[in-house]
């Protein structure tokens, strides 16, 4: 990377205009990450909330963020029921990163402008900007008014996402899910015949983990394809950004980290294109498929490759080592 689109990028994000705080990702990110180094007090510890916090990055990070945020709302990438597009984006909202509109057009507007001034989160201002420090800020090019009309009119023609653009619907569906994850842990201790203390210390270690705790995971996972996979890993193909298939990155995030792969061949719903590059993502959406439920999955496209002018290199090697 040259010196001069980072002196670029820094201007676009800190000097062209005045900056204005995203107080809302500020007081909401900060409150998180205090809320989930309770996990460290022992009696926020339940095995349970464990399991949750797990469980739970697969089910809100991976079903809600990769496969209904990125790959079916931003990327078109396969069709499924409304209901089921509905519930996924549900989990998607429970994972705090935005509404659907305002997360599709921020990555789409990172697609069209990848490593480039405009992009919203690149690594070539520094690393520390791409995982979460472009969140703090909102340059006014960035105002929803401003990137709705070209990258998200499509999302905002669904009725429950408009309302969604409501901060008082999306907070409150976040805030709501808190209470859900108390009194279902609450209760399910009581029922189970614990006294009302430890049902209610219970309660609270779902909460802390199964909400807090797996929030700020699933965070750092998906901040970590914006910062690490512009930065360090392989390349299959010579795209015209810096992304990279980085392999920690992509177990971890069930297939997002095969990054270099995807901004290849955006559309395509299955990011892992070669035998080690597991892409638990798009194994989930087989799953649906094989459950009647997805359809008109978009596989990686030769023509589409080749038709956008880029060189397949380790892709073309059909029985390739890891790097
Ligand atoms: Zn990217
Ligand atoms: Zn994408």
């Amino acid at each position: 990377m040259n010196q001069q689109p980072i002196e670029a990028a820094f201007r676009g994000a800190a000097v062209r205009e005045p900056i204005r705080i995203d107080w809302l990702n500020v007081v909401g990110i900060g409150y998180y990450h205090l809320v989930a180094l309770l996990a460290f007090v022992p009696w926020f510890f339940s095995w349970t909330g464990v399991t949750l916090a797990i469980v739970g990055s697969y089910v809100f990070g991976t079903l809600g963020i990769n496969l209904c945020y990125h790959r079916l709302l931003t990327h078109r990438g396969f069709v499924c029921p409304k209901w089921l597009e509905h519930g996924l984006a549900l989990l998607a909202v429970l994972s705090f990163q935005d509404t659907p509109a305002r997360w599709v057009a921020v990555h789409r507007r990172h697609h069209e402008h990848a490593d480039e001034d405009p992009d919203p989160h690149s690594p070539i201002v520094n690393f520390v900007w791409a995982h979460m420090g472009w969140l703090f800020v909102r340059p006014s090019e960035m105002e929803r008014t401003q990137i709705y009309p070209r990258y998200a009119k499509d999302i905002l023609r669904d009725p429950l996402y408009r309302r969604m653009e409501n901060p008082a619907v999306y907070l409150g569906t976040i805030i709501a899910s808190w209470g859900v994850f108390f009194a279902l842990g609450t209760a399910a201790a009581l029922v189970a015949g614990s006294a009302w203390p430890q049902a209610l210390q219970f309660g609270a270690s779902v909460l802390v983990w199964g909400v807090f705790v797996r929030t700020v995971l699933v965070w750092h996972l998906t901040w970590s394809v914006n910062s690490v996979t512009h930065m360090f890993g392989y390349r299959n193909y010579e795209t015209d950004e810096e992304s990279r298939n980085n392999i920690v990155v992509g177990l971890l995030t069930n297939g997002e980290g095969w990054h270099n792969n995807h901004h290849a061949d955006p559309r395509s719903a299955r990011h892992g294109h070669l035998w080690y590059e597991v892409d638990v993502t798009y194994l989930s959406l087989r799953a649906l498929a094989a459950l009647g439920l997805a359809s008109k999955i978009a596989e990686p496209n030769r023509h589409r490759l080749a038709a956008a002018g880029r060189l397949q290199t380790r892709a073309e090697n059909p029985n390739p080592t890891p790097p």
